[in-house]
């Protein structure tokens, strides 16, 4: 089987860990961070935002943290003859060197993969051009569009999904395990 993996708030904590930062530079209120992730709760243009997470954010996602369990489960699965994609649209629009940065990151962690696919910003397509069978996913927007294409999907439980029954969800990486390998 080969699994489609998203790198932000799946495998990691992105948003827990950078959440201060933007409530301080963005002088956001918890309600405000809490209900959308990211440039939709932003008073700033699309342009002043990618520039913020370009300097200030990207520097700082070599350490963020892994998700329990997360490389445990992710190797196991390898080892057992699946095929991990990792498909992230972290891109250059807000990074310098979005491969590079995430590679790093994977390395860090000594998470075993098949491929890394950045600048993901249609996951669609990119799930259907590499023949993705189960996709992963914290966003609904990607989760929706790579079911169209009759992918199965898991959406990754956070507090800015929580009202979304749409699909399967995940929390945690054990549960994603048993439901791969027990079907
Ligand atoms: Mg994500």
């Amino acid at each position: 089987m080969r699994i489609g993996i998203d790198i932000d708030d799946t495998i990691c904590e992105t948003w827990e860990y950078v959440k201060p930062i933007y409530k301080k530079h963005f002088d956001l209120t918890d309600e405000e961070l809490n209900k959308n992730k990211y440039s939709r709760v932003l008073k700033c243009t699309i342009d002043e935002y990618y520039d913020f997470y370009k300097k200030i954010i990207s520097p700082l996602l070599i350490n963020v943290p892994i998700k329990k369990d997360a490389v445990k489960y992710i190797n196991k699965l390898k080892e057992e003859g699946n095929e991990i994609y990792f498909i992230t649209a972290r891109s250059t629009f807000d990074m310098y060197n979005p491969y590079e940065l995430t590679k790093q990151y994977l390395e860090k962690n000594n998470i075993k993969y098949d491929k890394l696919l950045v600048n993901s910003l249609k996951k669609e397509q990119v799930a259907k051009e590499n023949n993705i069978d189960i996709f992963i996913d914290d966003s609904i927007k990607h989760c929706t569009n790579v079911s169209k294409e009759g992918i199965k999907v898991f959406l990754m439980d956070n507090i800015y999904n929580k009202n979304c029954n749409d699909f399967p969800k995940v929390k945690n990486w054990k549960q994603i395990y048993e439901k791969i390998t027990l079907n």
